[in-house]
């Protein structure tokens, strides 16, 4: 099918998009890299009016580590972040959940910040930006204001992003020191969204024990979801296998997938399960490697 009919409008400074945006109200969206709305206007489960183009923004074109922060403006490609040098080096989790999104040609043109603000619970943005405890800066009619990651994913596809605001840029905090982290996800072909998905990040102290551990996963509620029962249990601890197993079993109280054509609830539940112990497990053995 085609998308209906729209009026585009393409800004050129971030004040002109929110204006126009504003102007044309609610029926108006944003379009960043389109790899999510246009395939929804494509099947008419979309119909803006209006569509305010962010792709001529330059100010909003940039992607780039500042000191201990990924920061990205919000047309930054999913490519640009695969591109930025050292960054796998520097957190393995960010780039190897990059390269887990859709193809290329989706990696080419998607954006982060597009992805952060279309909340899909099985996307990778958003579960990066809970995991390293991350904010964006949202634009309105009334002026600038910053968003913690925890206040930011509201249920499937909702933020609390109101409908005349624009997501401008997004800063990722980098852990240093001896730090290890990775991210895991069972899909049923290479390139569609996952069944489940984990994130973990582990910095271990100098005596071996836990300093830090974040565990986020995808696929399994309503929005991506920080464990924090399986954090409790590992922060503080020795990482033996028996405290991982137990630390990712603790997922199952805070997880509630639903059940569809790629899997039944059980299922991803088994997978959530699995993907989360892989993670932890590469986190772990890789903030080991970081001390060595
Ligand atoms: C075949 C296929 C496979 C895919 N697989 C994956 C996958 O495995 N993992 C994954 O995470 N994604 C996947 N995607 C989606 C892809 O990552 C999209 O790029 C991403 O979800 C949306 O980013 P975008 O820049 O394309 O946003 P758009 O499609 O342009 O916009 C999406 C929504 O966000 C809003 N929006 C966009 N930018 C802003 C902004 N700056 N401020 C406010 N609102 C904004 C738009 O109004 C729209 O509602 C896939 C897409 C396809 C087509």
């Amino acid at each position: 099918m085609k998308p209906a009919a729209f009026e585009y409008l393409a800004p050129r400074s971030v004040e002109e998009a929110v204006a126009l945006l504003a102007e044309r109200g609610e029926d108006a969206k944003v379009i960043a890299g389109g790899q999510s709305l246009v395939p929804m206007m494509a099947f008419r489960l979309a119909t803006p009016a209006a569509l305010v183009d962010l792709n001529g923004v330059s100010e909003l074109d940039h992607a780039r580590v500042d000191r201990d922060t990924l920061v990205l403006g919000a047309t930054a490609r999913h490519r640009s972040v695969q591109e930025l040098a050292g960054l796998r080096e520097r957190c393995a989790m960010v780039a190897e959940a990059v390269g887990l999104i859709g193809h290329p040609p989706i990696r080419n043109r998607g954006t982060a910040g597009g992805s952060i603000a279309h909340a899909d619970p099985a996307a990778e943005w958003p579960a990066l930006l809970l995991a390293l405890d991350g904010e964006v800066d949202a634009m309105g009619p009334g002026g600038r204001r910053t968003i913690a990651a925890a206040d930011l994913f509201r249920t499937y596809f909702t933020t609390a992003l109101a409908p005349d605001e624009i997501l401008t840029e997004v800063r990722l905090p980098l852990p240093a020191g001896a730090v290890g982290s990775a991210f895991v996800e069972v899909a049923q072909r290479h390139g569609d969204f996952a069944v489940a998905g984990a994130g973990a990040l582990m910095i271990v102290a100098d005596d071996g024990s836990v300093a830090d551990a974040r565990l986020v996963l995808i696929g399994v509620r309503d929005t991506a979801v920080r464990s924090v029962a399986a954090e409790t249990i590992l922060r503080g601890a020795s990482p033996t296998d028996p405290v991982l197993d137990d630390a990712t079993n603790a997922i199952r109280s805070e997880i509630d997938p639903v059940s569809d054509v790629h899997g039944s609830s059980a299922y991803r539940r088994r997978v959530a399960i699995a993907v989360a112990r892989r993670a932890v497990t590469l986190a772990r053995d890789r903030a080991h490697a970081a001390v060595a």
